[in-house]
């Protein structure tokens, strides 16, 4: 695993958005970014669940926690623009996005593959994506240095039978990062990239792979020298990568 040596204050004066911080890795993203000096942005559809993540940061790094509750199933493009003015209102700029939420719907074959978890899976994982994106894109666009960082997975690089809309949503993410990318590389200071965790110790692997033994795959906390280093000023010169928290190696 790659190992990364920061100061603790690492990612002071930062602001960082991380969806799906409620649970598995993005929880752990938004506890670290913490630690390492950074306000954080903490968005999920679960508030209860949020609230503790809050409790857990606030013991160690008091007032630079934020909450946001939404459901990406069902927000609208008003939610996201509510949120991006709430966050002009609190800050001069955003200097991280971590698009981790994510469902992983059935896996079955496309033949049989339920519509409704089709759309559901589509809004969730893609469109609430495309939406946010596009709502941050000024706040990214005013900091001096800021990433926004994709989350891919094997599956959305190589199609495999069975994955169904969780793949075809990955493969899109990839070309929403390609596309960003290009269009972003030479007017902004915003690097774009994605990154596949791979196999790690969360609720979604063990829905994916219920009879495997969840010790076989390393803890979220395991991989976070990757993404601390991705948000970190080290990582300025990497721009539409996709990358791979296995056989990681800094550039
Ligand atoms: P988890 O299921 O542990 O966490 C997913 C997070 O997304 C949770 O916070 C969850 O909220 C949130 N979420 C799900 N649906 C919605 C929704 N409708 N609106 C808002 N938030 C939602 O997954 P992981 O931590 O394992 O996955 C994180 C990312 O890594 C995902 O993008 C996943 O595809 C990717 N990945 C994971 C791998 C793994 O082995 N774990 C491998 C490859 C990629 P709630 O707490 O309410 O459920």
């Amino acid at each position: 695993m790659f190992e990364f040596t920061a100061p603790n204050d690492l990612l002071a004066n930062k602001t960082i958005l991380v969806t799906g911080a409620s649970d598995g890795i993005g929880r752990v993203c938004g506890k670290m970014f913490a630690q390492y000096g950074a306000t954080v942005i903490l968005l999920g559809r679960n508030q209860t669940k949020l609230e503790q993540v809050y409790d857990e940061i606030e013991q160690c790094c008091p007032g630079r926690t934020i909450i946001h509750p939404l459901d990406f199933r069902k927000a609208k493009t008003a939610d996201f623009v509510q949120l991006a003015t709430s966050l002009d209102a609190q800050f001069p700029c955003l200097d991280g996005l971590l698009h981790n939420a994510a469902m992983l719907g059935p896996r079955c074959p496309i033949e049989f593959y339920p519509e409704q978890d089709w759309q559901d899976l589509i809004q969730v994982n893609v469109t609430a994506a495309f939406a946010l994106t596009k709502a941050l894109l000024p706040a990214l666009t005013r900091s001096a240095d800021a990433r926004l960082l994709f989350t891919s997975s094997s599956v959305g690089r190589i199609g495999k039978a069975y994955w169904g809309a969780y793949g075809v949503s990955k493969f899109a993410i990839e070309g929403m990062m390609q596309t960003l990318a290009d269009e972003l590389a030479k007017t902004t200071n915003i690097k774009v990239n994605s990154l596949n965790p791979g196999g790690t110790r969360t609720s979604m692997r063990r829905d994916a792979y219920p009879a495997e033994d969840p010790n076989s795959q390393p803890a979220p906390e395991s991989i976070m020298p990757v993404y601390l280093y991705l948000f970190s000023a080290a990582a300025v010169s990497i721009h539409g990568q996709a990358l791979d928290v296995r056989g990681f190696h800094a550039i």
